[in-house]
């Protein structure tokens, strides 16, 4: 049996073409190869359930070879195999439909995997770094004689009686000249544990040498040799092929691992994926401790399908607050050959992406509700997520809010309700707002929280990166009529505007009088001076800078770069505590006193939250001490 005959596509030569344009994917043919081969060898297990392969199963090992002296890399299996005729039919007749087409599709193309993937060029990607490829193949099917098919990378094919004497296929490569990096143990070993870690049916590649006991020695210690043993490069068995009843912590802790042998932390809690309608997926989902950027850019989340590695680019499928999550999804409702064009346009990828988005919203309020403490522990961690995850998603921010956590200065944890309940009574204004008083930093502002405390009232921390922007979402979300005001936005009492307002002690003239003085001294066109009437025993002077401003300020730096707002100067005020006997004393002073002792409230007041610097600072020491 010989025969000749030409790949049924009607157009010049395509291999130049997928050449050229695949090259920069080409490691994916190992990929492609080694999947037919397990596909070929599930076939077998599956034909035989099912009564339709009554011979022995036998191990259905994939070897994966290299011979650097011929150069060639050869793929076995021990699957169906092909008849003479399924060749023809599987391999030779490229799947689609004309010449025309392909070339118009092709230019739409943007990379190899949706050239192979529109096209069902699986197979031929052996053409990217193989002259010539070869097949051995035989058949399961009882009586079926084995064939052989090459092909030099024209479009013309020989077929003819081939060498197997056992069920399956060989894939022969004679890796071209450009491709000469694969015959090499490492790189070879590197693309498999890539794409095939976990594949379903065991790869076989080379050995490795292994420390085995081997009696005792003189002492009766035992003695050990070393072996050459076969080298297995996947776990068939992967944690989230299998049911979560039969795992335990350490398993999922253990299978981390092996995903991210790398990684420094155990991760802080996970979810297993399980559903089958109305698409396929499974996976585990970890929540990682997040130290820096550079770590989550590492561990990324890898996509599967049935077992076979696709990508770690899971934009589309994975929502972008989740990206920060590191695991594993597998669907076989994804194709191997995924493309970014795919994974926009197929609508089971924005399914999936829903579903998943519903999953850890609920894991994580079942954490929150079974386990109060441990989620609060956690916070540190996910907080910064969960925020994040409101702030980008609309359907977990409607979950989250029941678990997204505000905490105070004394380290306290409230929800939004919960909080609400607590200052709603004690900080409402006299208009009926409730007003949420925050800190973005404990130090800076210790003074104005001070003052707050002092009146009973509560504060935020909202120091973190998504902080600005979460401000605003506590005021949409966080309770009816609910302001937030940073404590140094004004004194305290204009935070909270309540009806009974203190009297001032100083007259409209002795007003003004103080308010001149504390214009010279402090000599800056960028801050007004205004006199308020506060408790005696307030700050004589502090310096407060408008909530509204600075939050726009805040947003044009968060948004990088400068807009409007973020060119505008600082919007300080000094407010001067009319009632403070200090601004008595500076009224019955000289000149020269009233303006040395008015210059020096303001520095402290500046000090205190840390603008003094420089110049400035050194000269008020260097007066403060003259006065001691
Ligand atoms: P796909 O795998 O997407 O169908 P391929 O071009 O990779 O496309 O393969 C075409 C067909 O050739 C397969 O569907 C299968 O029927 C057959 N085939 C390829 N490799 C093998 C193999 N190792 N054993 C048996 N059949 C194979």
């Amino acid at each position: 049996m010989q025969e000749k005959g030409n790949i049924s596509i009607h157009t010049e030569n395509i291999f130049p073409v997928i050449k050229k344009f695949l090259y920069s994917d080409n490691e994916i043919f190992l990929r492609e190869l080694v999947s037919n081969a397990v596909d070929a060898s599930q076939k077998v297990k599956r034909l035989s359930a099912l009564g339709q392969f009554q011979g022995e199963v036998g191990d259905l090992v994939v070897d994966v070879k290299f011979d650097p002296e011929a150069k060639t890399i050869t793929i076995s299996d021990k699957g169906i195999g092909m008849t003479a005729e399924e060749v023809k039919k599987y391999i030779n007749q490229i799947a689609f439909s004309g010449a025309t087409e392909f070339m118009e599709k092709f230019k739409e193309a943007n990379d190899a995997n949706e050239i192979i993937g529109r096209f069902g060029l699986g197979f031929y990607s052996a053409f990217m770094v193989a002259d010539t490829v070869e097949i051995q193949t035989l058949s399961f099917q009882e009586g079926a004689s084995p064939a052989k098919w090459v092909c030099d990378g024209s479009t013309s094919y020989e077929i003819s009686e081939g060498s197997r004497t056992e069920r399956g296929t060989d894939v022969i490569l004679h890796v071209n000249e450009e491709s000469l990096e694969f015959l090499n143990k490492a790189r070879l070993g590197e693309i498999l544990d890539k794409y095939g870690k976990f594949l379903p049916v065991p790869i076989r590649f080379g050995t490795v040498t292994e420390n085995v006991e081997d009696g005792q020695d003189e002492e009766g210690k035992p003695a050990y040799k070393s072996v050459e043993v076969d080298h297995f490069i996947n776990n068939t068995n992967p944690a989230w092929t299998k049911s979560p009843t039969e795992l335990s912590d350490a398993d999922y802790i253990a299978f981390y691992k092996e995903l991210y042998p790398y990684a420094q932390d155990e991760p802080l809690f996970w979810i297993h994926l399980n559903v089958d309608y109305p698409f396929n997926l499974t996976g585990i989902l970890y929540f990682p401790k997040i130290k820096n950027e550079l770590e989550v850019q590492r561990n990324k989340i890898k996509l599967y399908s049935r077992q076979v590695f696709i990508t770690d680019e899971v934009k589309d499928i994975v929502p972008e607050f989740l990206m920060l999550l590191h695991g594993v999804i597998d669907s076989p409702d994804i194709p191997l050959n995924v493309s970014r064009s795919f994974l926009q346009a197929d609508s089971n990828v924005k399914k999936i992406n829903n579903y998943i988005t519903k999953k850890v919203a609920d894991k994580l309020s079942e954490i929150f509700k079974t386990d109060r403490k441990g989620f609060e522990e956690k916070w540190n961690d996910i907080g910064l997520f969960i925020k994040y995850g409101i702030l980008s998603d609309e359907k977990f921010a409607e979950k989250a809010n029941d678990f997204v956590l505000l905490t105070n200065t004394t380290k306290e944890s409230a929800t939004f309700t919960e909080y609400y309940d607590k200052v709603k009574d004690l900080q409402v204004d006299k208009d009926g707002n409730v007003i949420y008083l925050y800190t973005q930093d404990v130090d800076q502002q210790d003074s104005f929280i001070n003052s707050a405390k002092a009146k009973g009232y509560d504060v935020l921390t909202l120091d973190g990166p998504l902080d600005t922007h979460f401000t605003s979402y506590i005021e949409q979300k966080g309770g009816e009529k609910v302001q937030l005001k940073r404590v140094d936005a004004d004194v305290i009492d204009k935070l909270i505007q309540k009806d009974q307002v203190v009297e001032l002690a100083l007259s409209e003239e002795e007003s003004k009088q103080a308010s001149t003085i504390f214009e010279k001294a402090i000599a800056r066109t960028d801050m007004k001076v205004e006199i308020d009437a506060l408790a005696e025993d307030e700050l004589p002077v502090s310096v407060t800078i408008d909530e509204f401003m600075r939050r726009m300020k805040d947003m044009a730096k968060t948004n990088g770069g400068m807009n409007f707002y973020g060119s505008l100067p600082d919007n300080y005020k000094v407010s001067v505590n009319g009632n403070h006997p200090l601004v008595k004393r500076i009224l019955a002073a000289t000149e020269e006193e009233a303006a040395q002792l008015a210059k020096q409230a303001f520095d402290l007041a500046l000090l205190s939250r840390g603008l003094l610097t420089g110049a400035d600072l050194t000269a008020f020491v260097k007066r403060s001490v003259s006065l001691i």
